[in-house]
């Protein structure tokens, strides 16, 4: 049987119509009102009498409010079970009355957020604890407690309690319950999106722990290796300086370009000296014999295979019409058969070469071509800790991307997982990838990037273009198309990618995550059965 509601706690956020509500409790059914600081001040100044929850608890409102009402004589007195002799014991046992009635409306989370300069703590602070702590007590022994968590329900309320003699119906009590559970659902939803878009955009912003501090004062001297015939564009003059001292140590001395001799041919131009360094840079990163072949800052043609001609051959192969006017940079000494190769079976026409060294008879080879420009660079010692590029009026500075990637910290959302050959070909794949400009995508097969899409303003028009020149390469090989591997070097803001390189045949991607619509594309990847893998860092080239 309903019993009357003898003690209620009240504590309210939105004061709406709290006044009236408690006065009728107290005047019209001899209630007991309990309140918490905020709510009991707004009470005693209508002059209405309340219970001070500290009084009632015995322990102070703490913490900046943080524990108010979290208390046993509190949640006791909500869930005991009144049916239950056993729980009535312990409740008297305790000193634990029994609490009838919860009037709780909470701190105002979504409104704290929607505020345009709201602040991470502030947002955390809203986060009402004690307040659904409540409501989920009392809802929970909805069958012998009644719980307003809507001012819009004070009324009803009322007036079944007039009409039944201070008691409730167990359907309105049902009603009220349902509603909680609904109430703390969505509250805790939006506490959960709102941190899920925060940290969704931080982490395109998180920091590099163990980066090195970029200096206060730069104050490098430079000393000018030489006069360039040239700049980007013949109307423009140039030239390239060196750093004379501690910056060397920082920037380019670990470089090898600058101090790499050049065997013969005609000056670097300011174009060379550019391509030539990011070619370089690339190459250098492969363990395995590896070839790149560079044009307009892009790897038109990328490979590792078992030595260093077939991985020229492969690079030239990816893209012969690319490769004309373009860098070739090897990992590995260049023999007299890749340099044959170049010359006579491919006719290419090379501004520049660069690798760590070449045997005699390659060198002997290369002197029939005068002008070709020709660079030793002895080896890949380290990387440069800075790299500056300048501005109108400044320079920017940052410390160079060699962040040390784990393949077994990549983790892998898709249904499908890569198969160990799939996973050495994303990881060839994704250093390519790192040598293409943004938005960059590339596609990969027998670990040669057949299929680039570079610098493109949109990342779906990227990925069109790189799948475009896989099929176009598989043709000219008399390969059969499919079967690419793909990573993009960022992630993907949509589906659309997916689609687009799943059409084309890429069974397998690579790239970084953390969009806020990864769900999207993983879902995508699992309808085309393709195995995708997150490695958790972009490498944005702009
Ligand atoms: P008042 O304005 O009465 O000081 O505070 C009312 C608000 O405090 C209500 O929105 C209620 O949900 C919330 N509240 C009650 N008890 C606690 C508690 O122990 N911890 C927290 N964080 N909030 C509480």
């Amino acid at each position: 049987a309903d019993t009357p509601i003898r003690r209620a706690l009240v504590s309210v956020t939105d004061k709406t119509g709290v006044v009236d509500f408690v006065k009728a409790l107290e005047d019209e059914f001899g209630v007991e009102v309990i309140s918490t600081g905020g709510t009991a001040r707004v009470l005693e100044e209508a002059g209405v009498h309340v219970v001070p929850i500290e009084q009632y608890t015995g322990f102070p409102e703490m913490m900046d409010g943080r524990v108010k009402t979290l208390h046993p004589k509190v949640h006791g007195g909500l869930l005991a079970r009144r049916d239950n002799p056993a729980h009535m014991a312990e409740a008297a046992e305790h000193g634990i009355g029994m609490i009838d009635l919860v009037c709780v409306n909470l701190y105002e989370f979504e409104k704290t957020v929607s505020k345009p300069d709201v602040t991470f703590d502030d947002a955390i602070e809203h986060i009402d604890i004690g307040g659904p702590s409540m409501l989920r007590s009392a809802a929970k022994n909805a069958a012998s407690v009644t719980v307003v968590s809507d001012p819009a329900d004070y009324d009803e309320v009322l007036e079944e309690m007039r009409a039944n003699d201070g008691c409730t119906s167990l359907e309105l009590r049902r009603y009220l319950q349902l509603k909680v559970y609904e109430t703390t659902a969505n509250y805790d939803a939006a506490i959960a999106m709102w941190l899920a878009d925060r940290y969704d955009e931080d982490f395109a912003d998180d920091e590099c722990d163990d980066a090195p501090a970029m200096p206060e004062e730069l104050g490098f001297y430079l000393e000018k290796v030489d006069d360039l015939r040239y700049g980007e564009n013949p109307q423009q003059t140039a030239a390239v300086y060196r750093f004379a001292d501690e910056m060397a140590d920082a920037c380019s001395s670990a470089n090898p370009l600058v101090g790499a001799e050049q065997l013969q041919g005609k000056p670097l131009s300011y174009n060379n000296y550019l391509d030539a360094d990011a070619a370089w840079n690339l190459v250098r990163e492969f363990d395995g014999p590896a070839c790149v072949i560079l044009k307009h800052q892009n790897p038109c043609g990328s490979a590792v295979a078992e030595d260093i001609t077939t991985a020229y051959d492969r690079a030239f192969a990816c893209d012969p019409k690319s490769a004309f006017g373009g860098i070739i940079a090897c990992n590995r000494e260049v023999p007299f058969e890749l340099v044959e190769h170049a010359f006579d079976e491919n006719g290419q026409f090379v501004e520049v070469i660069i690798a760590p060294s070449y045997t005699p008879e390659a060198i002997e080879r290369m002197a029939k071509r005068p002008n070709l420009r020709v660079l030793a660079t002895g080896g890949a010692e380290g990387h440069a800790e800075f790299e500056l590029r300048s501005i109108d009026g400044g320079i920017l500075v940052q410390n160079v991307d060699t962040v040390a990637e784990d393949p077994e910290t990549f983790t892998c959302p898709t249904e499908r997982k890569p198969t160990p050959e799939e996973m050495d070909e994303l990881m060839f794949a994704w250093r390519v990838c790192k040598g293409v400009k943004s938005n960059a995508i590339l596609v990969s097969k027998d670990k040669s990037g057949i299929g680039m899409g570079p610098g493109q303003p949109n990342r779906v028009d990227s990925a069109l273009l790189a799948c475009q020149r896989a099929d176009e390469a598989c043709e000219r090989m008399g390969m059969e198309k499919g079967g690419y591997a793909c990573a993009s070097d960022a992630f993907f803001p949509f589906r659309d990618n997916v689609d687009v390189l799943a059409e084309h045949g890429v069974t397998c991607i690579i790239q970084p995550g953390g969009s806020k619509r990864d769900d999207e594309s993983i879902e995508a990847c699992n309808e085309h059965g393709i195995a995708m893998v997150f490695t958790g860092n972009r490498h944005f080239r702009h």
